[in-house]
């Protein structure tokens, strides 16, 4: 693509735009003059679509006028309210249907899916996880070594870039796993890191785990609706994600999880049960004896959190009518040109940190704004742009397909110029 540095041409890229319609259906913060932000945070909360309080309050009426009787009864009751998630949840992390399941919150779902998928033994008690990876996420894996008996200080294994470099090879991380994949009872990594942006080579960490003998998993918090996955093909054992991030779900939005279908049977695999996950059939039986529902669906607890899965309907629906293809060619196309615009600035004081390689990043860009202090993120913000500051001197731009235009990035870019 040939990029230019003005304002007539990002209008232009705008008006070319298959997607340009999409930004109308949702709805966006306001500056105190009542102006509309540049919201470049969808990474961190996505934006309400306009529909979305509809879905909601349809819940409350049926709850108001049928009570109980909800569950079963009216246009789409609660009981199998969750499934009418699945298919377009399938369709945006590349899974067959019955490999997924909406349910609690992430961190909560990744515990449970360790407690299936991380059984250390003397000889292979060992996680591998990214150096620097999420904080929930290496609170939750060092928590399941101690859970075993085992130390985190010998069973964490961390991947580091190498020295003077910021990003991990791919090279690096495979030939870890070759060298200690013996040990390695779990490889659980992020998809895309929520700091660098880079996204990992998740088709060949899999293959390389597997040949190894070790159980993989990771963490789409940052991919999900970013990133293409294509989680069943790829063999993953298991994945989780969140969805108020770039799935636009609403804050503390349900999360979802992924397990490939080779594990849907396997009655050797320990889980926590909960009788939302026993055969439905028998469900209401009330049986003492668990029958665990031989799809991901068995790994739920509890009855679903159904007006968070109300609030989510608005988005997914997008999401399955734009397609992710078409959301990964604008995207590339849109941070490709924040990259451009970036690179127009002549200054030392920022570089982006962000794969350059557009297959290995998604729409985050991450700015390290060199000897910073914070003050450039609050006056991005003084001037009504929306984006995020993550110690200890890295400002993440993530300007998303769904709703951001290349005019937003036109104008952030002059507003960055001109705060340096
Ligand atoms: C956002 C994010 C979380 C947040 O976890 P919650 O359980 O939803 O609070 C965890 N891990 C990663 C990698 C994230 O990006």
């Amino acid at each position: 693509m040939k990029y230019s540095n003005t304002l007539e041409f990002a209008l232009e890229m705008d008006q070319k735009d298959p997607l340009r319609g999409m930004k109308k259906q949702f709805l966006n913060p306001k500056t105190p003059e009542g102006k509309d932000c540049i919201y470049f945070c969808g990474n961190s909360l996505g934006l309400q679509p306009s529909s979305a309080r509809s879905w909601v309050e349809r819940i409350m009426n049926d709850w108001e006028t049928r009570a109980v009787e909800g569950h079963f009864k009216g246009d789409e009751p609660w009981v199998p309210y969750h499934e009418r998630l699945a298919p377009a949840m399938s369709r945006i992390v590349g899974a067959r249907e019955e490999e997924v399941v909406l349910m609690n919150s992430l961190t909560v779902n990744l515990h449970l899916m360790m407690v299936t998928f991380y059984r250390p033994i003397t000889g292979r008690s060992k996680i591998l996880i990214e150096k620097n990876a999420f904080p929930s996420d290496q609170y939750a894996v060092k928590s399941q070594i101690e859970f075993h008996g085992f130390n985190v200080e010998e069973n964490l294994l961390e991947l580091e870039p190498r020295s003077g470099e910021t990003l991990l090879r791919t090279e690096d991380i495979l030939q870890r796993i070759e060298k200690e994949g013996e040990e390695i009872a779990l490889i659980m990594m992020g998809g895309l890191n929520y700091y660098t942006g880079q996204v990992y080579d998740m088709k060949k960490i899999t293959e390389a785990g597997h040949s190894r003998g070790c159980t993989v998993g990771f963490d789409l918090a940052h991919a999900v609706g970013n990133a293409p996955l294509n989680l069943h093909d790829w063999g993953v054992d298991f994945a989780v994600w969140c969805t108020y991030k770039y799935l636009n779900s609403g804050p503390g939005g349900i999360a979802g999880a992924f397990v490939h279908e080779r594990h849907h049977k396997d009655q050797n695999l320990p889980r926590f049960a909960g009788w939302w996950g026993h055969d439905k059939e028998n469900r209401f039986l009330m049986d003492e004896h668990f029958v665990p529902i031989p799809t991901a669906e068995g790994w739920q607890l509890s009855c679903g959190p159904i007006l968070l899965e109300a609030s989510f309907r608005a988005s997914l629906e997008m999401f399955d009518e734009v397609g992710m293809e078409s959301l990964r060619r604008k995207s590339q196309l849109l941070t490709g040109y924040l990259e451009f615009l970036i690179g127009k600035i002549e200054t030392e004081k920022i570089e982006i940190i962000t794969p350059s390689d557009p297959a290995q990043r998604g729409c985050q860009l991450s700015v390290r704004v060199i000897g910073s202090d914070k003050s450039l993120f609050h006056a991005l913000h003084q001037k009504g742009i929306i984006t995020d500051w993550r110690e200890p001197d890295v400002i993440r731009v993530a300007p998303t397909p769904m709703y951001n235009s290349f005019e937003e990035v036109f104008r952030f870019v002059a507003i960055l110029k001109n705060c340096l």
